[in-house]
């Protein structure tokens, strides 16, 4: 059967979910995994990047909170890079953001009006729960800490989230639908992501961030409408990549329905195919750390 985009019934949640935070976060969130002593408890979070090279498998290494304070630092300020090679930023705006492995109310930024290309590790923002810079030279971008703020509050188990004005994902925002499974790399989203159905203007206000953070609930990825695309993840690494990956869903979907009646999959094929990625979060490493080993031998400044 033949089905347009715009007639169907949505595939994805379009309305607000709510009260999801306590039930996604995972064992030992509250430290982000990490003892006392500095070393991390949790059970690891899987294997290194076969990208990385030498042996393979072998798993992600024990980090302490220094260590892996810098790990996400490199991997942030290496994701803001790669946004800027593949034409993701827009100007003033747009943030990633990391949370930090001790501090777990404070996150990493770019430090505002400093254009995507030329981020760093040293020039990244540590911000507390207040929005007060403890760490880094300001200014902070307001819409940065009016949004990222409340996720990182919302969902314990986010250590990324990503947002910028990218050419596709703006455009399928200006329809107000969602990613429809017209694709094996769009059934990654399927039923795993949520349309914000408002737009109230330039974001300044932790209200409205805690708005979109209450309709995010538990998914991967938020369409706001007439404004861009926010994707969270367990890691920088994943929630880039998500942000990658959806502008590229965004792409697809609106070249296919700009030339012609598009072939939805049916929800068992598209549900199948979305629990075939379940290994989403590791997968979604990998993808990024592939782009992070070209990244540092192309522009190995940004890790200074
Ligand atoms: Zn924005």
């Amino acid at each position: 059967m033949t089905l347009s985009t715009h007639n169907s019934a949505p595939t994805a949640p379009t309305a607000p979910v709510t009260g999801t935070s306590d039930a996604t976060a995972p064992r030992g969130a509250a430290s982000d995994g990490a003892a006392p002593d500095g070393r991390r408890t949790s059970p690891g979070p899987g294997l290194v990047a076969p990208a990385e090279g030498g042996q393979w498998p072998r798993p992600v290494p024990v980090r302490t909170v220094s260590e892996e304070r810098l790990h996400r630092k490199r991997k942030l300020a290496a994701a803001y890079r790669i946004f800027a090679k593949f034409g993701l930023a827009e100007g003033l705006s747009g943030h990633i953001t990391a949370r930090d492995p001790e501090l777990t109310d404070h996150f990493w930024v770019n430090r505002f009006g400093l254009d995507f290309s030329r981020i760093t590790v040293s020039n990244l923002l540590l911000v507390n729960a207040k929005g007060k810079i403890v760490a880094g030279q300001p200014p902070l971008n307001t819409a940065a800490f009016a949004i990222h703020s409340q996720i990182h509050a919302a969902r314990p188990d986010v250590v990324g989230a990503a947002h910028t004005h990218s050419p596709y994902g703006r455009a399928l925002s200006a329809l107000g639908v969602p990613l429809h499974p017209i694709s094996q790399d769009s059934c990654t989203f399927y039923q795993q992501h949520v349309v914000y159905d408002e737009y109230n203007g330039v974001v300044l206000s932790e209200d409205e961030g805690r708005k979109i953070a209450t309709t995010l609930g538990p998914h991967k990825l938020a369409i706001l409408r007439n404004h861009g695309l926010l994707t969270v993840g367990p890691s920088v690494e994943a929630a880039a990549y998500r942000y990658i990956a959806a502008e590229r869903a965004a792409r697809t979907q609106l070249i296919a329905a700009a030339a012609g009646p598009l072939r939805l999959l049916d929800h068992e094929t598209a549900s199948f195919t979305a629990g075939q990625a379940a290994q989403s979060d590791q997968w979604d490493r990998w993808a990024f750390d592939a782009l992070y080993e070209i990244i540092v031998s192309e522009q190995p400044d940004l890790l200074t």
